[in-house]
Parts: structure tokens; C-alpha cells; sequence
């Protein structure tokens, strides 16, 4: 298998239908969209774009198999299918590597980093869901016994980005379907073709039809879904101001939401850190996917007294990194997604410097003609910025980091938390103590100290203020993803 194949077959598969009651409908011509290959612009493959009629469909199938069969299999029997969904996943992770370097421009190292995991956050909620228990509880009445139930809330609707289009999309699958809920999928019409083969896996693992249904289109789609009176719970990914529309919908049928949204984490490098690792952190921020990673910490905030060689450091390993072909196994950095995303970060560049701040890139991608036909960008950063500018405060979503200067621990959690996003926050100090009171006071859903934000499946995930509502990931997710009964029996 190789990336000319891919192209091959995804040409000649004409326009992809949505996967509903585990069949791909006929495509209506009239609606269909395009994904493009960001490394040089070309069309990779064509797909069908949903309106309220396919919609319709896709959560008539969902409630049906809600209401029919999968809410009450029991828990044994849900396992099995979620690890028959595991083995159909993991015979393909090959294939969806390169399917998410051509569709998102990710180095493949990267991507086959990623792929590898996938198939893990489906066992994982296999192995969790034994723990969605409810309780027994001592109520002061004779002869009353009082429990509660865990139970499923019925068709949700889930909708992604195109950062990470497989990971997201399964860290909402896995615990919605392992909890009884069946699902609605709408990927990002930019980013569709894992997706596809997602659906393609869930054929031949034998799932049930209706509890994992895919609905391809962009944002109308996405609305039409959010807003389906049969849909009970709708999680999103993506950013704040579409998580408001979406919540705003939500609230009309008063739906369960959850939230993930946008970021601008602070990443805080005391006078005692260890420069070096610090450094490395802030360099796979900005370079990892291009900078469009939501937790990457993109306001790097560096005591005074250090900040000068912090520069310097993170300067030297800008421009070593390798940007290129994603394709190429020593690419580092590929490019951004689409060319509106390459003109949103070069209206950034403008911004800040009319703001006062300096623009310093570390490397001249304009300079290579061979990057030309795709999205490229070179890794920057602004310096001398205050955290009143809005390449401080505003999510930029690409390889640019802005860089603020600090005097003492107060002073950084002062900048850190004066943002309106929350989703993480980085510390590096080697005091112990200072770690723990900078731990507690941040204002963040994930704080990591001496070490770079990762997001791993067991553990909860989902930003304060602006950066979400709800968490996704862990036990959590799994609780969220279901309602609590309480039942009272009178037996005197
Ligand atoms: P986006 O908000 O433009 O689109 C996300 C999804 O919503 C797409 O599938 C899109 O088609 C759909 N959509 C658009 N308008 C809609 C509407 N009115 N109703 C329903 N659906 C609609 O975001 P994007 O540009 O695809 O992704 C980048 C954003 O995602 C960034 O802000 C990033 O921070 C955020 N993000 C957050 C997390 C997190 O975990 N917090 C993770 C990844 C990305």
C-alpha cells in the first residue's frame, strides 16, 4: 500500500454516499463536495453533502437501532461488538495513516504515531464500561430501597473538525456507543476520508445497522443535525464561535451538549526550569500538525531573566525543523490545511505587527519552489508582545507562537489566566512547591508540569472558561453519555 494507490482508488471512486443502516447511499448529484490534498492543492475525492432528507434518514436508522436493539444489549454483548470494531480498526491503520496525510497534510511519521492508538480508545471503553454501575443508596424509610440506573440517552449527534479528524471522531463514538447510544458521525467536509473508511470498519465488524451512521457535508449539515428533535445529545469539536451556535440550537430542545472548543494555553517557563526541555515543548507546539492543535501552547510566557536564551534556543530549533512533502518519512512539518487557513495565519502576521509586536520567521518556505502549489508556512514568532494583543489572545491555529516576558510566579499566573480561553496550561520550574501552588491556581481543564499537553484516553479532557463545556475522555466521557434514574421500591 502506498499514497499513488489511495489517490488512484479514491479518484475512481467517484462521489462517496453517507454510511446509513450500514450500506453507503446512492449520492444525489446535485450536492457534493470535494477534499483536497493540502501538500499541492489537488482534488483527492468527491463526496455526497447532506441535507435535512439524509439527515433525516441517518437519525431515523440511529433511533431505530436505539430503540430496537443496541440499548438493550447487555454489556457482554455490546463488548464484543466494540471489539470487533477494535480488530477492524487495527487491520487498517496502515491505510488510515496515509488517508489522514493526504487528507490533512500531517507528516506521516505523525500520523502513523497516531493511527496506532486509535484502535485502543474502542477497547478502552469496552474495558471502562464494566465500572458504569449505579448505586445503592440508605435513603431513612422502612421498607424502601432506593437505587439508581445508568442509562443511555438515545441518538447523538457528534461533529468534528479537521485537525484530527479520526481521533476526535472516535473519542466520541467509543464511549457513546459503548454506553447504549447510537450515533451520528458529521466529519469536516475538509477532512472526510477517514471517516469513510471508519464506516467502511464498522461494515465489517458486523455492527448492527443504525448504531454508527455517517453523515458527509459542511457546516448546513452539521446545523441540520445539531438541530434534529430525535437527536438527544449533541458533542462538538471545533471552534468557540460554531460551539455557540450549536449551544444556542441545543438549548431550544434543551439537548445535552458537549463542548470541546478553541485554545490559546499558556505554556510558563520559570527562572528554574530546565531551558532545554522547555525549549523541545514549545517547539513540537508550534511545529506539531502545523500549529493547529487546540491545546498547543501558543503564548509562551518566560521569566525575564531567561527569556533571551529561551529566544535564542527556540530560534536554533525552528530552524532545524524539516518541512516538506508529508509523505516524506523525514518530513517534520507539513502544511496547513487549506488556503484559507494559510491566509487566516498571514492576516495574523499583518496584525501583530501593526499591534507593535516584532515578527521573527525562522525559516523561508516562499524560498522553496517546490512547496509552492501547497499550504505551507514558515514557523514564527512574535516577540515583544504584550497580553493585550490579539496574536496573545486570539487563536491563530497554525506554526505562529506569541512570546511575553514575566517578572516572578504572581505575574505569570496573572498573564496565564487573564485569557478568555482555558482548555491547558504547561509549567516548567524545578520547584516542587511552586509546581503544585501554579498547578492549582491555573485556570485550565489540563495543567502539565515539565512536560508537554498531552491528551491520552484515560484521563479527562475539556476546557474551562471559552474552551468547552463537559469533558471528554476517561470515565468521564462514559457518564456523560448517559442519564441517572433513580428508582424507589416500596417493599413492606
Ligand atoms: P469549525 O468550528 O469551523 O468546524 C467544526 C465542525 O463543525 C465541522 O465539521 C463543520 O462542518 C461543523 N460546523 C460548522 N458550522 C456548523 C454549524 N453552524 N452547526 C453545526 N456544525 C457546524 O472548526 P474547524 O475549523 O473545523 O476546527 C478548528 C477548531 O477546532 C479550532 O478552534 C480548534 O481549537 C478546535 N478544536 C478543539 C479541540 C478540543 O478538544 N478542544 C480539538 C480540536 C480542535
Amino acid at each position: 500500500m502506498d499514497r499513488f494507490s489511495i489517490e488512484r482508488e479514491l479518484q475512481q471512486g467517484g462521489v462517496y454516499g453517507h454510511f446509513i443502516d450500514n450500506r453507503f447511499d446512492a449520492p444525489a448529484a446535485e450536492h457534493v463536495i470535494a477534499t483536497h490534498n493540502p501538500a499541492n492543492a489537488h482534488a483527492l475525492a468527491q463526496f455526497a453533502a447532506a441535507t435535512h432528507v439524509e439527515v433525516d434518514v441517518a437519525v431515523a436508522s440511529a433511533r431505530r437501532a436505539f430503540e430496537s436493539s443496541w440499548a438493550k444489549l447487555t454489556v457482554r454483548e455490546r463488548q464484543v461488538h466494540l471489539r470487533r470494531l477494535t480488530d477492524a480498526l487495527e487491520r487498517r491503520t496502515e491505510r488510515l495513516a496515509w488517508l489522514e496525510t493526504l487528507d490533512v497534510g500531517k507528516p506521516i511519521r505523525a500520523s502513523r504515531d497516531t493511527m496506532r492508538d486509535m484502535p485502543y480508545t474502542i477497547d478502552y471503553y469496552a474495558g471502562v464500561l464494566l465500572a458504569l454501575t449505579g448505586e445503592t443508596l440508605e435513603v431513612g424509610e422502612r421498607d424502601v430501597l432506593n437505587f439508581t440506573l445508568r442509562e443511555p440517552l438515545g441518538v447523538c449527534a457528534l461533529i468534528v473538525p479537521w485537525n484530527y479528524p479520526l481521533t476526535l471522531a472516535l473519542l466520541k463514538i467509543a464511549p457513546a456507543i459503548a454506553a447504549g447510544n447510537t450515533v451520528v458521525l458529521k466529519p469536516s467536509e475538509v477532512t472526510p476520508l477517514s471517516a469513510l473508511e471508519l464506516a467502511r470498519a464498522a461494515a465489517d465488524a458486523g455492527m448492527p445497522p443504525g448504531v454508527i451512521n455517517v453523515v458527509f457535508g459542511g457546516g448546513d449539515t452539521g446545523a441540520a443535525l445539531a438541530a434534529h428533535p430525535d437527536v438527544a445529545k449533541i458533542s462538538f469539536t471545533g471552534g468557540t464561535e460554531t460551539g455557540k451556535r450549536i449551544y444556542a440550537s441545543a438549548a431550544a430542545g434543551l439537548k445535552r451538549v458537549t463542548l470541546e472548543l478553541g485554545g490559546k494555553s499558556p505554556l510558563i517557563v520559570c527562572d528554574d526550569a530546565d531551558l532545554e526541555r522547555a525549549v523541545e515543548v514549545a517547539m513540537t507546539d508550534c511545529i506539531r500538525n502545523a500549529g493547529q492543535v487546540c491545546a498547543a501552547c501558543t503564548r509562551l510566557l518566560v521569566d525575564e531573566s531567561i527569556a533571551d536564551d529561551f529566544v535564542h534556543a527556540l530560534g536554533r530549533e525552528l530552524a532545524k525543523v524539516r518541512i516538506g512533502d508529508p509523505c516524506d518519512q523525514h518530513t517534520d512539518m507539513g502544511p496547513v490545511i487549506s488556503a484559507a487557513q494559510l491566509e487566516r495565519i498571514r492576516r495574523y502576521e499583518r496584525v501583530g505587527q501593526d499591534e507593535g509586536a516584532e515578527y521573527a520567521a525562522y525559516q523561508d518556505v516562499s524560498a522553496r519552489a517546490e512547496l509552492h502549489d501547497g499550504f505551507y508556512h514558515s514557523p514564527a514568532l512574535f516577540l515583544q508582545a504584550n497580553n493585550g494583543m490579539r496574536v496573545a489572545r486570539e487563536e491563530i491555529f497554525g506554526p505562529v507562537q506569541t512570546v511575553l516576558r514575566f517578572r516572578g510566579e504572581e505575574e505569570a499566573l496573572r498573564l496565564a489566566n487573564d485569557s478568555p480561553y482555558g482548555l491547558a496550561a504547561c509549567v516548567f520550574t524545578s520547584d516542587a512547591s511552586r509546581a503544585v501552588r501554579m498547578a492549582k491556581r491555573l485556570q485550565a481543564g489540563t495543567v502539565c508540569v515539565n512536560y508537554g499537553v498531552k491528551a491520552v484516553v484515560e484521563a479527562p479532557f475539556g476546557g474551562y472558561k471559552q474552551s468547552g463545556i463537559g469533558k471528554e475522555r476517561g470515565m468521564q466521557a462514559l457518564l456523560e453519555d448517559t442519564q441517572l434514574k433513580s428508582v424507589r421500591l416500596y417493599h413492606g
